[in-house]
C-alpha cells in the first residue's frame, strides 16, 4: 500500500520535472546521530515519519561560467523550481489526507545574517544523503552519480511511513583535491596526506566564514553564488553529456590565468559571459 503511494509520489514529481526523488526515514537522523537534535525532522515537525528529497540538476556549462549573472539566474531558477515542486507535492499530499510540510532550500534572509550565523535551520544535504541520493565529498557538498555536486535539493516532510531508500555504501568523492586547490577563499584545509588516506578525514576543514564573505562580495557584484567547488568536481555523469570528463587541467589553469590577468583564449567564452550583467571583481 505505502509502496504504491511511494511510486505515485515519485511519478508525480518526475512528471513535473524533478531529476531525482528518494525517501529517507526520519529515524535515520537519530540512528546516524550526526545532526544535532534541534535540526532533525522529528524536532522540527514531530508528526514527520518520512522525508521526500527532490533534486534538480544545474547544467554544467552555465555552472562553469561562475561567477556570472547567468550562473546566478540558473541558481535562482533552480531554487524557485525546487520550491514550487515541494509546495505542489505538499498540497497534493495534504489534499489526499496525508499531512505534509516542506522546507525551502535555503531558508536564510541575507548573506549578512549568514555571516553572523552560518547555518540553516534544516540541512537538505543530510536528507539527500540519508535518502541515498549521494554522499558527502571533501568539499562538504553532496556528490551524486548523475550530476556530481551540480544538483540542488529540497525536502518535504510527511506523516506517512513510506518505504525508505538505501543509503549509498561507497563514497563517490575520489579525493582529487581540485575543490581545495581552486577555492578562491582558501576555505578548505586538508593536506595531501590526509587526502590520500581513504580511511581518514571524510571532509576538509571548512572555514564557513571565509566562504560566506566571498558570497557577500559576489552578492554585491550581482554574481552570487560562488560554487567553484561545485564546478570543478570531476564526479558526475553530466560531464559525459557535455564532453567535459577531462576538464580538471582547464579549471586549474584558469585560477593561474585569472590571477595573472591574462587574456587567455581558452577562457574567452566564460569571460565574455562574466563581463555582462554583473560588476567586475577586482
Ligand atoms: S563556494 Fe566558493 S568560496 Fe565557498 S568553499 Fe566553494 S569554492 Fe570556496
Ligand atoms: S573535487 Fe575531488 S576532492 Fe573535491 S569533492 Fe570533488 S572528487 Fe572530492
Amino acid at each position: 500500500m505505502q509502496q504504491k503511494l511511494k511510486e505515485e509520489i515519485v511519478q508525480y514529481l518526475h512528471d513535473r520535472g524533478a531529476d531525482m526523488v528518494r525517501i529517507a526515514s526520519v529515524k535515520t537522523w537519530a540512528e546516524v546521530g550526526m545532526v544535532r537534535e534541534a535540526y532533525r525532522p522529528s524536532s522540527l515537525w514531530p508528526s514527520s515519519k518520512s522525508v521526500i528529497v527532490i533534486g534538480l540538476q544545474m547544467p554544467l556549462p552555465i555552472v562553469e561560467t561562475t561567477p556570472s549573472a547567468q550562473h546566478m539566474e540558473l541558481y535562482r531558477t533552480c531554487n524557485r523550481l525546487l520550491d514550487n515542486l515541494a509546495f505542489q507535492l505538499t498540497l497534493w499530499l495534504n489534499r489526499k489526507g496525508h499531512a505534509s510540510v516542506f522546507f525551502s532550500r535555503d531558508g536564510y534572509g541575507s548573506i549578512d545574517i549568514l555571516i553572523k550565523k552560518p547555518a540553516a535551520a534544516f540541512a537538505h544535504t543530510f536528507a539527500a544523503q540519508y535518502a541515498g541520493l549521494g554522499n558527502i565529498g571533501v568539499n562538504h557538498t553532496i556528490l551524486t552519480r548523475e550530476f556530481g555536486p551540480r544538483v540542488r535539493f529540497v525536502s518535504v516532510f510527511t506523516n506517512i511511513e513510506l518505504p525508505p531508500d538505501k543509503m549509498l555504501k561507497e563514497s563517490l568523492c575520489i579525493r582529487c583535491g581540485t575543490c581545495v586547490e581552486c577555492c578562491p577563499a582558501n576555505a578548505f584545509t586538508i593536506s595531501k596526506d590526509e587526502l590520500r588516506d581513504q580511511m581518514g578525514k571524510i571532509v576538509a576543514d571548512y572555514d564557513k566564514l571565509a566562504c560566506a564573505k566571498r558570497s557577500k562580495l559576489l552578492t554585491e557584484k550581482r554574481c552570487y553564488p560562488c560554487g567553484i567547488c561545485v564546478k570543478v568536481c570531476p564526479v558526475g555523469e553530466d560531464r559525459k553529456l557535455y564532453g567535459r570528463e577531462k576538464a580538471l587541467k582547464h579549471y586549474r589553469e584558469e585560477v593561474k590565468s585569472l590571477s595573472q590577468a591574462r587574456k587567455d583564449p581558452l577562457y574567452n567564452s566564460w569571460e565574455h559571459i562574466r563581463s555582462h550583467g554583473s560588476l567586475p571583481i577586482e
